[in-house]
């Protein structure tokens, strides 16, 4: 049998808090209690102000307590890519700020004394054709020249001393990158919020918001709750609540398969450094080992619509098991889901809309940026000269034809997973 719950929650499950009564007035309500609403009201709640944050769910049970734990601050499109959409200072800008937010989450950690296994580890990103380890190591160079970051290409000859595979043509080893136990980082932060005065109520949807006065009057599952200000940090999650960013943000389901234990001699082989790793896929993969060492944590998109676990799971150890061949038909113990959520140009991004403030998009990459982006959108409503950010900027736009059923993904997914293919294909010998 695989579990369908997370790992994680094996030893870190979503907290069930008290249902307590509503305030009535407050100075902020927050809509999505993940990363992102609990670093809005730590922030606001340290600095005197009254937070009350709602999620639908157990708090943390969107994906803040699913994710693979890489904390990366990734920024999917490429530095050229965005110099070409956004201009030179706003995309130097981005990997500046993708670096500070990388360094303060482990200040963060340190500071508050979160037990989450944080670890840098460094990251290893496998290039899938020969053409593509070329720009790898033109993105070390740069990432070293222009950031001061620890970045170095690894030629396929020496790529076994950093992951026990000869699948990639070489790859790229930055040692800014780590990984930790998502959902025990979700528990401190849970519990830091609560203390600095945040009221967290779980399991009460909010049904809707409309401007009141100089605020909101915000109608929950267990009653209406008037504010100054409303913060929407509900990223994969974003329900008919929000009908406009609804058709911003495409929730893409994404799924994790853990291994049974390997053994120590096997793990050593498999994953010699304990890196955390990404590819170059259009349809990529990404993997880490368990903060224990034990187990090879897999993950991937997961193409189904129903929610029927046994194929995507298949797939995935069939994909483990292309880039580790001792690995084939090793047992699974846990496959599950959550929903990543993307946007048009594929930046994080924090903006405001009639005086709502938003802080979405991370493309599956939030373990970095939902926790900056969420202090960030506090700091704005505080005034606070720390605000400033290059995720703030204009909305997302909307997808033409699209307003929260996602019909094109299976399409896009056999487009990419074509381009994937004949690429192998092509560099195969
Ligand atoms: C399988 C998987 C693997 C991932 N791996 C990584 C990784 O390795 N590294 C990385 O950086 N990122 C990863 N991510 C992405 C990362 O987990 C997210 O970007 C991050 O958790 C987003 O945090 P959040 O607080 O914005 O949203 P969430 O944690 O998703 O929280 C949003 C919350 O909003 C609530 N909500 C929605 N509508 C309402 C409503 N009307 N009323 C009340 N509540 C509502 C939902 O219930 C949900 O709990 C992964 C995600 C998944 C699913």
């Amino acid at each position: 049998m695989v579990e369908a719950l997370p790992y994680w929650w094996e030893a870190a499950p979503p907290p069930t808090p008290p249902q307590r009564a509503l305030a009535r007035r407050c100075d902020v309500v927050i809509i999505g209690a993940g990363y992102t609403g609990l670093s809005a009201g730590l922030t606001l709640a340290r600095a005197g102000r009254s937070v009350q944050i709602f999620d639908r769910q157990r708090p943390g049970e969107g994906a803040s307590t699913r994710n693979g734990g890489i904390a990366s601050g990734n920024l999917r499109p490429s530095y050229k890519q965005m110099q070409r959409k956004f201009g030179g200072a706003r995309a130097l800008a981005l990997l500046a700020e993708a670096k500070a937010a990388r360094e303060e989450l482990a200040a963060f950690i340190e500071r508050e004394n979160i037990d989450c296994d944080f670890r840098r580890a460094g990251r290893f990103t496998g290039a899938a054709k020969p053409s593509e380890y070329e720009g790898l190591a033109r993105e070390a160079d740069h990432l070293r020249e222009t950031l001061g970051i620890e970045a170095h290409a690894v030629s396929k000859a020496e790529q076994r001393g950093v992951l026990g595979t000869d699948f990639y043509h070489g790859g790229l080893l930055r040692d800014d990158i780590g990984g930790l136990h998502p959902a025990k980082f979700f528990a401190g932060l849970f519990r830091a919020a609560g203390t600095a005065g945040a009221m967290v109520h779980g399991e009460t949807a909010v049904l809707s918001f409309a401007a009141k006065g100089r605020g909101f009057a915000v109608e929950t599952a267990r009653g209406t709750v008037e504010a100054e200000h409303v913060i929407v940090a509900t990223n994969g999650y974003t329900d008919a609540v929000d009908p406009w960013l609804r058709r911003r943000l495409v929730p893409v389901r994404s799924r994790i398969i853990a291994t049974a234990p390997l053994s120590n001699n096997l793990m050593a082989e498999l994953m010699p450094k304990g890196v955390m790793c990404a590819e170059t896929r259009k349809l990529h993969y990404y993997y880490r080992p368990s903060p224990d060492g034990t187990r090879i944590l897999f993950g991937g998109r997961d193409g189904s619509i129903a929610g029927d676990p046994t194929w995507p799971t298949q797939h995935l150890r069939r994909a483990l098991a292309d880039i580790f061949p001792v690995l084939e038909g090793v047992a699974i113990t846990h496959s599950w889901w959550g929903h990543v959520a993307m946007n048009r140009d594929m930046i994080p991004r924090i903006f405001s809309r009639d005086q709502l403030r938003y802080a979405v998009g991370y493309c599956g990459s939030g373990v970095v940026w939902a926790r900056w982006a969420g202090q960030k959108a506090a700091w704005q409503i505080l005034d606070d000269d720390r605000a400033r950010s290059a995720l703030d900027f204009r909305p997302p736009p909307a997808i033409p034809l699209y307003n929260g059923t996602t019909w094109f993904l299976p399409a896009v997914y056999t487009w990419l997973g074509l381009r994937d293919r004949i690429g192998r294909y092509r560099t195969s010998p």
